[in-house]
């Protein structure tokens, strides 16, 4: 079965209608690319999935429970516990180093620092930026730094790895980088992928698409 699954989401922002009707469904292990121009609505419904923007109708179920019907507490356990998150950039804390960052999800969950920096370290030399383990974010490569967050997004073993156009601050090169490691990674750690994008050299790299205009999204391999 589907472990998240959205049907007819809606959401307005005032009178700018971002989603109207849009529908997704992920398997575990499944990397999705969300395609479309931009303000289609991509990130809202990223947004959606992810617990973190409310819809004003339709339902989100993951693993069979429904969004709605949780508290803020238990939306929160939740993105904690199963969802790891990357954005285009600016996400690592500038004041710690690689390690630390990749470290931090498992230590705000209480695992004590050399366990949480050993199974920090497992995660970097999968990204291939274990060397980078004691240099603050503000030393390295925008496209060591995004391998960076990927690790950190990847360490507390979550279902749902939510990606919002993770190579777009990257030339082509390092972007195909990124996205080869982190489809790697999470392949081989069963973890689903949400792949917002709207470069179709990045969509590749999914397993399926679905397009997103004016916040409706079709699944393309519905439409072929
Ligand atoms: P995309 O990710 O495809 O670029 P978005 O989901 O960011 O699209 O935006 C869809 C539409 O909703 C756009 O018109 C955008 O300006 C608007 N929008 C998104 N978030 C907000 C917000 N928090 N407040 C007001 N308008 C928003
Ligand atoms: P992205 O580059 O991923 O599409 P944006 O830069 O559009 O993200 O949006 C960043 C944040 O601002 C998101 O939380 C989004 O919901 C919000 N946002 C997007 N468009 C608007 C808008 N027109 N007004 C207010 N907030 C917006």
């Amino acid at each position: 079965g589907s472990l998240l699954v959205a049907e007819g989401l809606r959401k307005a922002y005032g009178p700018t209608v971002a989603l109207d009707g849009a529908e997704f469904s992920i398997h575990p292990g499944e990397v999705v690319a969300v395609m479309g121009p931009s303000g289609s609505g991509k990130s809202t419904l990223l947004h959606c999935l992810a617990g973190i923007v409310t819809p004003d109708a339709g339902t989100i179920l993951y693993d069979g429970r429904d969004l709605a019907r949780m508290n803020d507490a238990q939306r929160s356990a939740l993105r904690r516990s199963e969802f790891g998150f990357v954005f285009q950039f600016g996400q690592l804390v500038p004041e710690l180093t690689c390690v630390e960052n990749v470290a931090l999800p498992l230590r705000l969950n209480g695992t004590p620092r050399k366990k949480a920096e050993q199974t920090a370290l497992e995660w970097m030399r999968r990204l291939e930026v274990h060397d980078l383990a004691g240099k603050r974010p503000g030393e390295v490569s925008g496209g060591q730094g995004q391998r960076v967050a990927v690790a950190r997004a990847l360490v507390t073993g979550p279902r749902v790895l939510f990606a919002d156009e993770p190579t777009g601050a990257l030339d082509s090169l390092n972007g195909e980088r990124v996205m080869e490691l982190l489809t790697e990674s999470a392949r081989s750690s069963g973890t689903a992928v949400v792949l917002v994008t709207h470069e179709a050299r990045v969509a590749a790299y999914s397993d399926r698409e679905i397009v997103v205009r004016d916040g409706k999204s079709r699944d393309m391999e519905r439409i072929v």
